[in-house]
């Protein structure tokens, strides 16, 4: 039996990222040491290669300066001009999979919240900004094959929109508003992780574990291809995946160490870059997944970019090389795939996801609010509870259980809480570990 391999594109949807001419210069020297006078003639010096410098040197240079990698899509309009553009029918149909589809995305939808300090790159800041906007672009170009999946970012200590960090339990207030608001006025709750700059970390590991059943974050490559060079991605800043299986496998995370395979519940998929300065998706990493799936396995290729650079260009270099792979393997069946139909696929029987599928009921009588479990099993330890009150604040609490049952909630309105009076919604949510979802919104 010939295994099928899922093609899963996975975008970090941020809106649009400005970049002066200054940060691109302050970037080039911290990393290479070259200090350079912020102009454009010394841009094309640069991509020219008219400086003294190393050969080591220059193959990290060139890709800091690529034209492609410089151009940033800092207006809403120059996003909605390429999306015109790739969401279209007959763009996504360019090439087609083994069911006869075209290109899907999977939307990776950040919110700018909790960034209190500098915007210099101008980020679209605010509470479901992005999300909407993607929902109606999904709307207006009948893009409904299209989903909207989990994207954050942890807020820095000075706030700055710009500057990454990596922990969620320092940004935790914004995270629980952003996944409130979602539920409450979208009836959306995160069900696929896209890790903040490729970076999991301690906190971060277990804050998924209690909501997220899938995490395709990991970017291990074989260590000849570490990025050396680079120095602001040394010793493992930022996206450390040194150990993570890189043969294409999905994992189950162990709980001291997110890169190696242990106890926890989640499944972490296998996602590379397109068109980055490193870990990039290549001929021979395809020709490993689909050996891999000529084998009998199915295998789960993620890919990943930015909606704030020329995706056009950087789906096309991949269709290159998916085109030169899929002619040397015919008789291996590709498919362009939803992240959550993959992971099921890959992991489970249809039987599996549908009969042990989440269920549950919702109950609100005088001040309690109680959950049962009618079928399957929540995949973290509670549902998730948020509430909305009349004058538009947004919160987010644990459950008690409702009796020895680990599998019934409960929660008591009242004045150590909210008062039943001053609320207008609440939201209860749950995936199970099959990528099911059950949401129950009571409007009062
Ligand atoms: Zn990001």
């Amino acid at each position: 039996m010939i295994g099928k391999v899922y093609i899963c594109h996975h975008i970090d949807t941020e809106g649009p990222l400005y970049e002066s001419i200054e940060e691109l210069f302050k970037r080039v020297k911290f990393i290479t040491g070259i200090n350079l006078e912020p102009t454009k003639d010394n841009i094309i010096k640069l991509q020219n290669r008219e400086i003294e410098i190393s050969d080591e040197l220059w193959k990290e240079l060139k890709l800091i300066v690529d034209p492609h990698t410089i151009n940033f899509l800092g207006e809403w309009g120059q996003i909605d001009t390429m999306l015109d553009t790739i969401m279209s029918s007959s763009y996504r149909n360019e090439l087609l999979d083994i069911e006869g589809n075209g290109w899907l995305y999977n939307w990776h939808i950040m919110d700018h919240v909790g960034f209190t300090g500098a915007n210099p790159r101008r980020r679209d800041l605010g509470y479901l900004k992005i999300f909407e906007y993607y929902e109606s672009k999904i709307k207006a170009t009948d893009s409904y094959m299209d989903v909207l999946h989990w994207h954050f970012h942890p807020i820095s200590f000075t706030k700055d929109a710009h500057i990454p960090a990596t922990s969620y339990e320092n940004s935790m207030y914004d995270l629980h508003q952003i996944i409130s608001r979602r539920l409450i006025e979208k009836e959306w709750f995160p069900l696929v992780n896209r890790a903040g700059f490729h970076t999991v970390r301690f906190d971060s590991s277990h804050f998924l574990e209690q909501w997220i059943p899938f995490d395709p974050s990991n970017q291990a490559v074989k260590d000849e291809f570490q990025p050396k060079l680079q120095r602001d991605l040394t010793n493992g800043r930022f996206g450390d995946w040194r150990g993570a299986p890189y043969d294409w496998s999905i994992y189950q995370p162990d709980h001291r160490d997110w890169r190696k395979s242990g106890a926890m519940n989640r499944y972490v998929a296998r996602v590379l870059n397109m068109n980055s300065r490193h870990r990039n998706i290549t001929y021979d990493e395809l020709v490993t997944a689909f050996e891999k799936a000529r084998k009998g396995e199915n295998v789960y290729v993620g890919i990943t970019n930015h909606d704030w650079r020329d995706m056009k260009r950087e789906i096309d270099d991949f269709r290159i090389l998916l085109a030169k792979v899929i002619e040397e393997y015919s008789d291996v069946p590709f498919i362009f795939s939803e992240s959550k139909r993959a992971f099921q696929e890959i992991l489970f029987s249809s039987e599996q996801v549908q009969e042990e599928a989440i269920n549950i009921k919702v109950e609100l009588d005088s001040k309690h609010l109680v959950v049962y479990v009618e079928n399957g099993e929540t995949f973290g330890p509670q549902p998730y509870l948020a509430i909305k009150t009349k004058d538009g604040q947004y919160y987010h609490d644990n459950f008690d259980y409702l009796d020895h049952s680990s599998q019934n909630f409960n929660y008591t309105f009242d004045d150590y809480t909210i008062p039943l009076d001053n609320i207008e919604k609440i939201a209860v949510a749950t995936n199970d570990k099959f990528g099911n979802q059950a949401i129950k919104i009571i409007s009062l």
